[in-house]
């Protein structure tokens, strides 16, 4: 193969900077994190105050004069203000958590200042982990269909070749998120870290009062001294977060990538690490290793490797690989070879895809998966054509969710090139066949330049009386051959003039 492909030093440029991009984007997640952290440092500083008031600036506290203070009863407010603060959490184990304790018929009577506290302290965690699993959740959905993205992008320019390119699919972008890669899932994590963060405050600084532990050292000022505690620990389980943003977003993204490598053919890459003062000694040793993508194993030899890893890899672009795009970017029926223009950007190519996707119904009925488009009509038979063979035969054509994945699971590479001629193939067929073998069916083949496609249509018949449409079974490309032979042995019903 005589393609000119760029330098080593291109490919990896483009990847460090689509992982700088990830990584930039991320910090998007932390912002809304950060701010609900310190949302909940201002909520607890205002619970401490009031709740403890000006008898918690005393500095001549005893240990046993803490201990009562910390039993005394809030008044009748503090209770509503709890009650006030459940719509906010939403997940039923912490709901059911904070249900417990502002229900406690000792709570409900006579609540202590202890007890008022500690509710306060595990609503507020509650809703920190709850905004932080929701902006982690779409950062990394975000992160995943934009490396696959941006990784085909980089793929296509950098060979030159265009083909299309769905977006990944939803099922893909779930597998991605819910793989437990460090042994707990980041939902769960999530979980785990803010309620230790919500345990420590709770021992720490209520339980810890209460038994005397850390009187000796709070009771100078109470407040002041609780207040601090908290700050830090608030500090910490922000630094907690933080690392595991950049983490699961480095996991995230190396998956979505070798997603893109699978789609494009290619077989191995190599580790990249970003050599910089920063870079561990793992990544550093691994730097430049070539390895299979089918065999890759995060934390091995696919990044992260460790915390806050920012390694990344490069397609090693083989001549299979090659040849495989070059299959790929030609047009099944007119031969072209579609190239990538030199001077569009990955917004612009984005932008056309998405356009092209939306303007094909066949094709957003497997990008809109998740939404209620399970049947779209595609195009309407133009019945003079059928010279009443059939009887009255229902004119629109239907293409299932159900039959777009089984024409992709037989006919993949077809399906791709093929799906937007068939609309084309059943409104202006070469020429109509019954087909023998089954019933009410008809083949609508169209011959292109270089090939021909068959559209296999099961009819609806007006005398069905059923509300069914027409439909598409199936869609293959046809040799020569095979269509001769078809001809031989399905009555011709319809030749184009
Ligand atoms: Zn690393």
């Amino acid at each position: 193969m005589s393609r000119n492909l760029p330098s080593n030093a291109y490919w990896s440029a483009r990847a460090e900077q689509r992982m700088d991009t990830y990584l930039r984007d991320s910090e998007q997640t932390l912002r809304t994190v950060g701010g609900a952290f310190s949302r909940a440092n201002d909520n607890l500083l205002g619970d401490i105050d009031r709740i403890f008031g000006n008898y918690a600036k005393r500095h001549d506290l005893t240990q046993e004069q803490a201990r009562t203070y910390l039993e005394g009863a809030v008044g009748h407010a503090e209770y509503e203000r709890l009650l006030a603060k459940l719509p906010g959490v939403t997940d039923p184990v912490a709901r059911a958590d904070l249900l417990a304790r502002i229900n406690a018929p000792s709570a409900r009577y006579r609540m202590s200042r202890a007890e008022a506290l500690q509710a306060n302290i595990y609503a507020e965690m509650s809703q920190v982990a709850e905004v932080q699993l929701g902006a982690a959740t779409a950062g990394f959905q975000r992160t995943i269909s934009d490396a696959y993205g941006r990784t085909l992008w980089d793929i296509q320019r950098g060979t030159g070749l265009g083909w299309r390119v769905d977006a990944i699919s939803p099922g893909a972008i779930q597998e991605i998120l819910h793989n437990p890669w460090s042994g707990v899932r980041y939902d769960k994590r999530i979980w785990t870290n803010q309620r230790a963060l919500a345990d420590w405050m709770d021992k720490e600084l209520v339980g810890g009062m209460m038994e005397g532990r850390s009187v000796a050292r709070m009771s100078r000022d109470l407040a002041k001294r609780m207040k601090e505690g908290l700050t830090d620990r608030l500090d910490v389980g922000y630094r907690e977060a933080e690392r595991l943003v950049r983490t699961e977003t480095c996991f995230m993204a190396n998956q979505a990538e070798l997603q893109a490598y699978k789609e494009a053919g290619i077989t191995h890459y190599r580790f990249l690490a970003t050599l910089d003062g920063k870079t561990s000694p793992e990544c550093k040793a691994m730097d430049g290793k070539r390895i299979a993508v089918a065999k890759a194993q995060v934390g091995v030899d696919l990044p992260p490797l460790h915390p806050y890893c920012r390694s990344t890899t490069v397609a090693d672009i083989g001549e299979e690989a090659l040849a495989g795009m070059e299959r790929r970017a030609r047009d099944p029926l007119t031969g072209e070879l579609t190239k990538v223009p030199g001077d569009m950007t990955y917004g612009e190519w984005h932008t056309t895809l998405v356009a092209k996707w939306e303007k094909s119904d066949i094709l957003s009925n497997g990008i809109r998966a998740q939404e209620d488009t399970k049947v779209q009509v595609i195009a309407k038979i133009d019945t003079d054509m059928l010279s009443g063979r059939w009887g009255q035969v229902r004119a629109n054509v239907v293409l299932t969710d159900e039959r777009i994945a089984h024409i992709v699971e037989r006919h993949s590479e077809d399906y791709a090139a093929l799906a937007e001629h068939i609309p084309f193939a059943i409104q202006s067929p070469s020429f109509i066949l019954e087909d023998s073998k089954h019933e009410n069916t008809a083949m609508f083949i169209r011959r292109f330049e270089n090939s021909s496609m068959n559209v296999l249509v099961r009819l609806a018949l007006e005398k069905d009386q059923s509300d069914l449409e027409s439909s598409v079974i199936t869609v293959f490309r046809l040799g020569e051959t095979t269509l001769r032979r078809l001809k031989k042995r399905n009555p011709i019903v319809y030749i184009a003039p």
